[in-house]
């Protein structure tokens, strides 16, 4: 495809007006003030006129067949919401569940631009073969929840983790990774824990686990652990010797901080899940100056409830001025940049998330025509405080289009859709 006079947001989150830019077998081949010579060897012409092109999002932090929960467990608090609402709903889901699920989270997702995601769930080769079927890409982990003081090759999800890294990473010619995960440290202990841990480094894997997220998660830890907050219980069995991605860090302190950037490990901020659950403030701006990857998730459709990437990147930039009274806390490209490119990296994908040169044409485009769009005094601060998931009219994934104007062009979605929603009337009935 080669969009033809269409603004875009380039590679430093600048905005440049009547731009070319040529897809070619999957990379973005050219991008320019002109036509390029060769432009029919790009094939569509999209005309561009009243549009924004910018780097598809990545969603860092997502449990997509917890889409089957949304609306279902509500104005709870969160250990409530999880034991009696979460995990008795979610014991009765099945594969096929998982696999409808994921396909309508997905569609979800593209609709509002999102290319790719990190999903921390069950039931992964269901969850592989929705991503695959989309066309989208997406980091899985299964998420061990073990009690028992045993190495993790003694749970039965250990043979997932092994079917995981054997069959599953790599599939969809890459677009699908496998990595480790513990659930959190309230799930775990430490012989499990290290288990996995290590298990992950021999393989190199990254790694994705729910790091304090509620102000009595680590005072617990604290407790159970000599006085060590979840993040350095975590090091200290070397969790981060791997690239990681650690879920929420609401309650962390300065010491969190500087162990997270020692290790550079990822925070996937997820501020409407902490606001509806109460969980609190994450120190985001705190957490940028000092240097930390900040990416931004949507977290599961219990606590959200809606996978429009947009909203999370205004309460990015919106909370820390609110809660940390102050106006200048987090720049429109500190969130843009989370909500794309950082979530690229978190799931070592170092050629995607920019619409640069040469990178994966992971795109959406915009429709900027409308009222909420108008004047541009600055496109970025319109995307970021003006912005909605539902301008996407395009969402392009290695450069195969997924989703454009109502339609998903990989999927049957009104299937989908009755699928879902059988699905989870019968669990329902089940309960
Ligand atoms: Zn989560």
């Amino acid at each position: 495809m080669l969009f033809a006079n269409i603004g875009i947001i380039d590679e430093n989150f600048d905005y440049a007006e009547n731009q070319w830019v040529g897809v070619l077998d999957g990379r973005i081949d050219y991008i320019g003030g002109e036509e390029p010579a060769d432009a029919a060897k790009y094939g569509e012409l999209y005309d561009g006129t009243g549009k924004l092109l910018m780097p598809g999002m990545y969603n860092a932090h997502a449990h997509a067949p917890m889409t089957l929960l949304r609306g279902y467990a509500e104005n709870l608090p969160l250990q409530a919401w999880l034991e009696q609402k979460c995990w008795p709903f979610e014991g009765k889901m099945n594969g096929e569940d998982n696999y409808w699920a994921t396909l309508l989270a997905g569609a979800e997702m593209l609709r509002y631009g999102t290319v790719s995601f990190s999903d921390m769930y069950y039931y992964t080769p269901e969850r592989a073969h929705a991503v695959a079927d989309l066309g989208m890409k997406a980091n899985l982990c299964t998420s061990p929840l073990a009690f028992e003081p045993k190495p993790i090759q003694e749970f039965p999800v250990f043979a997932e983790m092994e079917d995981g890294i054997n069959n599953i990473d790599g599939m969809a010619d890459g677009r699908i990774k496998f990595e480790g995960c513990i659930h959190a440290e309230y799930t775990n202990n430490d012989v499990t824990a290290k288990t996995v841990f290590d298990w992950a480094r021999e393989h190199g894997t990254r790694m994705h686990v729910h790091v304090s997220e509620t102000e009595s998660e680590v005072n617990g830890c604290r407790e159970r652990h000599d006085g060590m907050s979840p993040v350095q219980w975590l090091e200290s069995l070397g969790a981060f010797d791997v690239p990681a991605i650690a879920a929420h860090c609401v309650w962390v302190d300065d010491d969190d901080i500087a162990i997270m950037v020692a290790h550079g490990v990822t925070v996937a901020h997820n501020p409407a899940s902490n606001m509806k659950l109460a969980s609190g403030f994450a120190p985001v701006a705190k957490m940028l100056e000092a240097g930390v990857n900040v990416a931004l998730g949507t977290d599961g459709m219990a606590s959200n409830n809606n996978h429009d990437m947009f909203q999370d990147m205004y309460l990015m930039a919106m909370l820390p001025k609110g809660a940390g009274l102050d106006p200048t806390a987090i720049t429109p490209k500190q969130a843009a940049f989370a909500a794309t490119r950082a979530g690229a990296l978190a799931q070592g994908r170092e050629d995607c998330g920019l619409v640069k040169q040469g990178f994966a044409a992971d795109l959406c485009v915009l429709d900027v025509s409308g009222p909420s769009w108008c004047p541009v005094n600055d496109m970025l601060t319109n995307v970021v405080y003006a912005g909605h998931g539902s301008d996407v009219v395009l969402t392009m994934c290695d450069g195969k289009v997924v989703y454009r104007d109502g339609a998903w062009p990989t999927i049957d979605i009104d299937r989908v859709k009755a699928e879902v929603a059988e699905r989870t009337q019968r669990i329902q009935k089940e309960l």
